[in-house]
């Protein structure tokens, strides 16, 4: 038996990529990132609902993620790769027909000399300063590259998640410098640049944790629950500690469930101090350090033992969790272990 059962709800990510493409004008291509696994939840199941749902473009990072991708999806849909045109990649790319978004110069000679036929897109770094031709070099090489017909001119928010943030704006101003008057589709938006507003979609937006339910797309419906099986209770008397240094001491005579589940399984160490799992409607704090694959938790207030404890579900949701341990939902979902029972309700 697995450690947890992992639900993972396609219909509400399918739901999240309408409510997003409903963000945007009609004109306006609403495709999806399913990079890293579709952050943890499964490439080939939620990309097949979301194609069957009508999406027709999709982002990963590397170029083995595009072959599987394209194993799953068939010939139509376009399959576009963050890291480009990596050496190594190249007959990957040729033969899942992926699109290899070129993020430097050494990678445009590459993809020119080896596959002069085929698409390709062109990232430019307006500011986040992580991958992407930056403005001296697009000065260079955007004639060379614009004579070989890039189907797509991108770049990347690096403060989209705060609408305050200045940042934002001086970073469109900058992409509208480089690629204002250029005939092929243009996008600048994930699930941040989506909800700034409609001078940020331009010809097609990328969203990624949107989809499956995570900030900054606060209205976004629930993707994941997670329940844990309870393996053992027991009772610690007064003054006794529970787990690794002894962190924890019982102040009263307490009753401890141990669960199946640890920082192996993405439940970070970090979040050790301050989380609640759920069993039914009542709250039970997790006690002590977490260990590699279990969580102590103090069920003194309970009536009878709990079966199973639930740590992720519509009300304790991924941000939640992320905002216990200090880190982003990206994060957290991204972590949860290959370990679970996945069950995808469709
Ligand atoms: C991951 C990523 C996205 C998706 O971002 P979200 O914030 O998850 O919507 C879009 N574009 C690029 C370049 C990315 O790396």
């Amino acid at each position: 038996m697995g450690t947890g059962t992992l639900h993972i709800d396609l219909e509400a990510v399918a739901a999240n990529w309408r409510a997003l493409d409903a963000k945007s004008a009609r004109s306006c291509e609403t495709a999806a990132t399913v990079k890293a696994n579709a952050y943890g939840l499964g490439v080939v199941p939620v990309a097949t609902r979301l194609f069957s749902e009508g999406c027709r473009a999709f982002f990963v990072a590397t170029a083995d993620e595009g072959l599987e991708l394209r194993r799953a999806l068939g010939p139509e849909p376009r399959i576009y790769c963050y890291y480009g045109h990596m050496p190594g990649d190249t007959a990957t790319i040729k033969r899942a027909d992926l699109v290899p978004l070129i993020c430097s110069v050494d990678q445009l000679t590459r993809h020119l000399e080896t596959l002069p036929r085929q698409p390709f897109g062109i990232q430019l770094d307006t500011g986040m300063n992580r991958l992407g031709l930056k403005m001296w070099e697009w000065a260079a090489v955007g004639e060379l590259a614009l004579q070989a017909e890039p189907v797509l001119l991108m770049s990347h928010l690096a403060s989209a998640d705060d609408p305050d943030s200045p940042q934002s704006a001086a970073q469109l101003a900058l992409f509208h410098e480089m690629t204002d008057g250029l005939p092929m589709p243009r996008s600048l938006a994930a699930t941040g640049g989506i909800l700034l507003g409609p001078e940020y979609h331009f010809d097609m937006v990328r969203p990624g944790i949107g989809l499956y339910g995570g900030m900054p797309f606060a209205g976004a419906d629930p993707v994941v629950s997670l329940d844990l099986p309870v393996v053992a209770c027991f009772d610690v008397a007064e003054g006794e500690t529970v787990g690794y240094n002894a962190t924890w001491q019982a102040r009263a005579p307490s009753r401890i469930a141990t669960i199946a589940g640890g920082y192996a399984d993405g439940l970070i160490r970090a979040l050790g101090a301050g989380m609640d799992v759920m069993a039914g409607p009542v709250p039970c704090p997790v006690v002590g350090r977490v260990s590699m694959d279990l969580l102590t938790v103090d069920i003194s207030h309970l009536d009878r033992d709990p079966e199973s404890l639930r740590v992720i579900d519509a009300h304790r949701r991924v941000d939640d969790l992320a905002a216990v341990a200090g880190t982003i939902g990206y994060e957290i979902l991204t972590s949860l272990g290959s370990r679970y029972q996945r069950h995808y309700r469709a």
